[in-house]
C-alpha cells in the first residue's frame, strides 16, 4: 500500500499556495512536494524550500532522466515535480501533496492511476483579476500572460475529480484536509 497522492490544481492567482500552506499548517503529516523550476526566485524565496531553481540545462538533464513525474511550460518557464521524492514519501505511508498547473494535472492523471485531482475555483473571475494584477510581484507581461493562461485553466475544472472554491482559506483548507484523510482510508 502506499499513501495518496494529491494534486491542487488551478489558475495562478486562485490562492493555491495559500490553501496549501495553510492545510499543511494544520496538517503536518501531509508532505508538500518541492518543484524543480527554471524561473528566477522571486524576493525572499530560498533554493530548495519554494523551489529547486535550476538553469535550463539541470531542466533538460531531469527530463532526459526521466526525473520528474511530469512538469509543463508555464508563462515561459519550466516547472516539474521531482520523481523519487514523491515515490518515497507515498512509500513510507506519507501523503503527498503537488500544487501544480493544469497541464501537469493531466499528465499525473495519465501516470498515476487513483491519484485524486482538485481544482481550486476562484470565487469570480473578477476576484482572480484583482488578485492576479494586484500582487506586484509580475511584470505587466507576466501578469498578462497569466491572466490569458488562467482563463484557459479555468475552463478545465470539469476534467478534475473534485472542485474547491476558494472564498475563504480556512474552510478550503480544511476541505482539503478531509479529502487527502479520505483518499488515504481508501487506499
Ligand atoms: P509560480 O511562478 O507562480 O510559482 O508558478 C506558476 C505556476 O506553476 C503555478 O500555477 C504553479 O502551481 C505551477 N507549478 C509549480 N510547480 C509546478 C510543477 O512542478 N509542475 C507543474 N506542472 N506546474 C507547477
Amino acid at each position: 500500500m502506499t499513501a495518496p497522492l494529491v494534486v491542487v490544481s488551478g489558475p495562478s492567482g486562485v490562492g493555491k499556495s495559500t490553501v496549501v500552506a495553510e492545510a499543511l499548517a494544520q496538517d503536518p503529516g501531509i508532505w508538500l512536494s518541492v518543484s524543480a523550476t527554471t524561473r528566477a526566485p522571486r524576493p525572499g524565496e530560498q533554493d530548495g524550500r519554494e523551489y529547486f531553481f535550476v538553469s535550463p540545462e539541470r531542466f533538460d538533464e531531469l527530463v532526459a532522466t526521466d526525473g520528474l513525474l511530469e512538469w509543463a511550460e508555464y508563462a515561459g518557464n519550466r516547472y516539474g515535480t521531482p520523481r523519487a521524492a514523491v515515490e518515497e514519501r507515498r512509500e513510507a505511508e506519507v501523503p503527498v501533496l503537488l500544487e501544480i498547473e493544469v497541464q501537469g494535472a493531466r499528465q499525473i492523471r495519465e501516470a498515476v492511476p487513483g491519484a485524486l485531482l482538485v481544482f481550486l475555483a476562484p470565487p469570480s473571475w473578477e476576484v482572480l483579476e484583482d488578485r492576479l494584477t494586484g500582487r506586484g510581484t509580475e511584470s505587466p507581461e507576466s501578469v498578462e500572460r497569466r491572466l490569458q493562461a488562467a482563463r484557459e485553466e479555468l475552463a478545465a475544472a470539469g476534467e478534475f475529480d473534485t472542485v474547491l472554491v476558494n472564498a475563504d482559506v480556512r474552510e478550503c483548507a480544511q476541505a482539503l484536509i478531509a479529502l487527502v484523510a479520505d483518499a488515504h482510508r481508501n487506499s
